[in-house]
């Protein structure tokens, strides 16, 4: 692909430099700083590094080093980092901060490594990957949850439904639970128990100046303030610990599809019924083009309260035209999880935008549908998330998260296999997109692809609460040892 045309005009430069990583001499490395020049790595130090760590450190000579490079978003899988240190526990991560402040390297984290805009790697630098730390321990009691940041989703829905409970959690479980969380979490269970950020009841966290640190509303509140839709910008988070709430374990599935010609007229009666949902029913809309084929639109969603109850506000959805097929009845949450897996494979290409709206004017319905295209190699989709409920209960400066106004989020994407086909694909969906972010209040979700310009207007999306996040950079990381992600820049 030609993925600097991606990087430069989409994601920005700050991931990417001109420096070309090369190897320094024999054993030496040559890796990226900070600041994107070059630091020669001498043997004996990365030795001692990888000696002190309990997981691998990796170089690009060593066995299972492409393996351990590769992230969800295929577009990405052509950066080559000079190390990759595998942790496996809280020590190994403050040995590889450690090792990367004193070598001035740039660094990326990696937990689920599920950044769409390839955050969780980097060229030249090193990984701090805590994909093996992946434990899961549920107490029932208290109904909480305590997880590491490399958990997958579908581990933390699983653990939890073992004890008939769940945490609001995102709707393909092979994403990972720390980037989800920390840019706020978006998930079934939003409009009834808010996003993950609103149930996340404390995270122990490394600061870039190797401190250990407990945040939580009673230690370290600023802190966890900022942890709760701030992204990876003040620390690397080692725990998270989740309220847990009675779930399913059967929920009610809801499943409508209908002709791709109807699509107006589906997504007009969508935002009809929706508007008076309860929390208990979330319930999105959207259309899909599978490659080469004429698509379809579709009403899909759950209800989580009583099923009798759920049938009954459903009916109208029931008599609304004439579906090419629907599905209304019981279903494993778990399983409703992870029902959207296939189509989100790793490795294949893929680019999205995403915008929160306040509400949903008819050109907003009528561009989405006039515009949407899909080609015999191109799986596009139109996704409406319903937020709400328990979502908007929360006050705008109580979590760095600020968009509690929002009504619904469009998340539009497009996903292929073929490399040569990646430059169109990228600028059918922004022109796609372009038709529609004007009718967005502004906002975005951070752990969306963020381009140039949203980085720009990352202010403006934070709203009043980006001079304490500027704040809390200043104090936790005044050097921006962490901006592989939608970046608060330090002041200081
Ligand atoms: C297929 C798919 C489905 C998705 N569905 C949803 C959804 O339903 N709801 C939703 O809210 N979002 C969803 N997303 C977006 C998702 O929230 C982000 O991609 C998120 O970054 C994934 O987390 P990760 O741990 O897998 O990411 P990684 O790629 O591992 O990390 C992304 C960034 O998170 C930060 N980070 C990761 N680990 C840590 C840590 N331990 N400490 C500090 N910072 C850290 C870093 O800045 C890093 O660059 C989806 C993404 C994909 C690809």
């Amino acid at each position: 692909m030609k993925r600097r045309d991606f990087v430069t005009s989409a994601l920005g430069a700050a991931a990417i430099s001109s420096v070309p990583y090369t190897r320094a001499s024999a054993n030496d490395l040559s890796a990226k700083t900070l600041s994107g020049g070059e630091t020669v790595l001498s043997n004996a130090e990365i030795k001692e590094f990888g000696d002190s760590l309990r997981g691998k450190l990796l170089r690009p000579t060593s066995d299972g080093y492409d393996r351990a490079r590769k992230v969800w978003n295929g577009v990405w899988n052509d950066q080559r980092p000079a190390l990759v240190a595998r942790c496996s526990g809280i020590k190994d991560v403050l040995n590889a901060v450690e090792f990367a402040r004193t070598h001035d390297l740039l660094v990326a984290l990696r937990g689920g490594g599920h950044s769409i805009s390839g955050k969780s790697i980097c060229e030249g630098g090193m990984v701090i990957d805590m994909s093996l730390m992946d434990s899961v321990h549920v107490d029932p009691f208290e109904k909480t949850a305590r997880v590491e940041p490399g958990v997958l989703l579908g581990a933390l829905d699983r653990a939890s439904q073992h004890f008939g409970l769940a945490t609001t959690a995102g709707v393909v479980s092979h994403t990972g639970a720390a980037g989800l969380t920390l840019g706020g979490g978006i998930g079934r269970l939003q409009r009834k128990h808010g996003l993950t950020i609103d149930n996340l009841l404390s995270a122990d966290v490394i600061t870039p100046d190797g401190q250990f640190l407990r945040a939580s509303e009673a230690d370290n509140a600023d802190l966890f303030w900022g942890l709760r839709g701030g992204g990876g910008n003040f620390g690397i988070v080692t725990s998270f610990e989740y309220q847990l709430h009675h779930v399913g374990p059967k929920v009610l599935n809801v499943s409508f599809m209908y002709p791709i010609s109807e699509a107006k007229d589906v997504l007009n009666f969508y935002f009809d019924f929706n508007m008076n949902a309860p929390d208990d029913l979330y319930i999105g809309a959207g259309l899909a083009m599978p490659p080469g084929e004429s698509g379809f639109a579709m009403i899909s969603g759950c209800y989580f309260g009583d099923f009798a109850e759920g049938e009954r506000l459903i009916e109208p959805l029931r008599k609304f035209g004439k579906p090419l097929f629907s599905n209304v009845g019981p279903i494993d949450y778990v399983d409703l999880q992870s029902r959207n897996d296939r189509n989100n494979q790793h490795g294949h290409f893929y680019y999205a935008k995403s915008g929160f709206f306040t509400d949903i004017e008819t050109a907003v319905i009528d561009n989405a549908v006039d515009r949407f295209e899909g080609t015999s190699s191109r799986r596009t989709l139109l996704l409406i998330s319903p937020f709400g409920g328990a979502v908007g209960r929360v006050a705008e400066d109580a979590t760095a998260f600020t968009h509690r106004d929002t009504q619904y989020q469009i998340e539009i994407s497009s996903g292929w296999e073929d490399d040569s086909l990646s430059d169109d694909n990228v600028q059918w969906c922004r022109r796609y997109w372009d038709a529609l972010e004007p009718f967005t209040s502004g906002g975005f979700y951070v752990n969306f692809i963020v381009d140039q310009q949203q980085q720009q207007r990352l202010n403006e999306n934070y709203r009043g609460n980006y001079d304490r996040l500027v704040a809390l950079k200043n104090k936790y990381d005044p050097t921006n040892f962490l901006r592989l992600n939608a970046n608060i820049e330090p002041t200081v």
